[in-house]
């Protein structure tokens, strides 16, 4: 394999009935400074039916370009001909950098991806960066539970593949007016035995918000004591127009529901207020909230690590101070 021959940074846009999915903008942020390191430019490749559309807005978001598969194979999304495109987008344009979110489309779209073009692929990194040096892409994931950072290279095959989990970069401020050349390809489909047919699609109706797009988040963790305690956080979420999320402990207890769950193996949030409570601050908790523009710990041990990351603290019984808080906040905010 000749490396010099794969050039440029391109990500994997999803959409779903019709709608770009936030972390695509995010890693069109990310690929555009990995793009500038290396001296290159950052495409998006947009896979659907009809989605033609879609495209100035990946414009605004950083794209310099745009590949385009529109192929009524490609709606709804099924793996097989997501995999065949992509791997065609690959063959033919050979980008040096693939970058997907780690989405439940994503976690099943890429390793397919990597088998089929023989490279690899490191999944739900927290960080990419280019090596000055080598202009290899420096992948950085949790590794060992946690416990150290791992730092990865694929420094023999192109492309370099990652996956990372929406929340972790950050999307650019759209640029208005932005415009990006759209290459459309088509690579063909015939349908083989790996093609299945969706018969139909039952959406779960849910009328709660997506704690990643919370700008506040009151947080629970097992020293709330018991669910009943979850209504004190859930009060104060309410007088803040916040949400109200979960450790993984609670979430293993069946305080709190999965969705909620916030770190390593919940959802990466960075909200402008993230208030733990009852939190000891485990590392695979803070690496889902340590981003969080300010955050308060409310907690009874004053040594809590989650003490080490806080903007303020307070040392206490959180189920007394969480009434008094939201008591004395409901009186300044009337
Ligand atoms: P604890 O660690 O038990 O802390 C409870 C805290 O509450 C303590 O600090 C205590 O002082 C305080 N407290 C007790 N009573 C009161 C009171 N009345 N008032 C005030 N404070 C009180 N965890 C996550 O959260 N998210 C993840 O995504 C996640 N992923 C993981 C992935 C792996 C591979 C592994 C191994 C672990 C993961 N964990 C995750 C678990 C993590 O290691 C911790 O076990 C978990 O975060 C602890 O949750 P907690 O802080 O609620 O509970």
């Amino acid at each position: 394999m000749n490396l010099q021959d794969y050039q440029g940074v391109f990500v994997f846009v999803q959409q779903v009935d019709h709608k770009i999915t936030g972390v695509s903008y995010e890693l069109l942020g990310k690929g555009k400074e990995l793009a500038a390191d290396l001296g290159t430019e950052v495409t998006a490749v947009l896979l659907g039916y009809q989605v033609e559309d879609l495209c100035p807005k990946l414009a605004r978001y950083g794209a310099d370009k745009i590949i385009l598969v529109d192929n009524e194979a490609l709606e709804p999304y099924t793996t097989e001909p997501y995999a065949h495109a992509m791997y065609s987008v690959i063959e033919k344009y050979k980008p040096a950098v693939v970058l997907y979110g780690a989405t439940a489309i994503g976690r099943d779209l890429a390793p397919r991806v990597s088998a089929r073009v023989h490279t690899g692929l490191t999944a739900d990194c927290t960080k990419l960066e280019i090596d000055p040096d080598t202009k290899n892409l420096k992948m950085t994931r949790p590794a060992f539970g946690g416990n150290i950072m791992a730092t990865i290279l694929c420094p023999e095959h192109r492309p370099q593949m990652a996956t990372v989990r929406p929340g972790v970069m950050q999307k650019i401020k759209p640029i208005d007016g932005a415009e990006a050349p759209v290459e459309k390809y088509d690579p063909g489909f015939e349908k083989n035995n790996k093609y299945v047919e969706v018969l139909d699609v039952v959406k779960k109706v849910s009328d709660k918000i997506d704690i990643q797009d919370a700008k506040i988040l009151v947080s629970g963790g097992r020293g709330m004591g018991c669910p009943e305690n979850f209504k004190l956080l859930r009060d104060l979420a309410d007088v803040l127009g916040g949400e109200v999320s979960a450790s993984r402990a609670c979430v293993d207890a069946g305080w709190a529901e999965k969705d909620v769950q916030v770190g390593q193996t919940g959802k990466t949030v960075r909200p402008n207020l993230y208030i733990a409570c009852g939190i000891s601050g485990a590392i695979q908790h803070l690496a889902g909230m340590e981003d969080s523009d300010v955050i308060i710990a409310i907690n009874k041990d004053e040594n809590a690590p989650i003490f080490e990351v806080a903007d303020y603290g307070i040392v206490g019984d959180v189920t007394k101070i969480l009434p008094l808080f939201t008591e004395k906040l409901k009186e300044e905010l009337a």
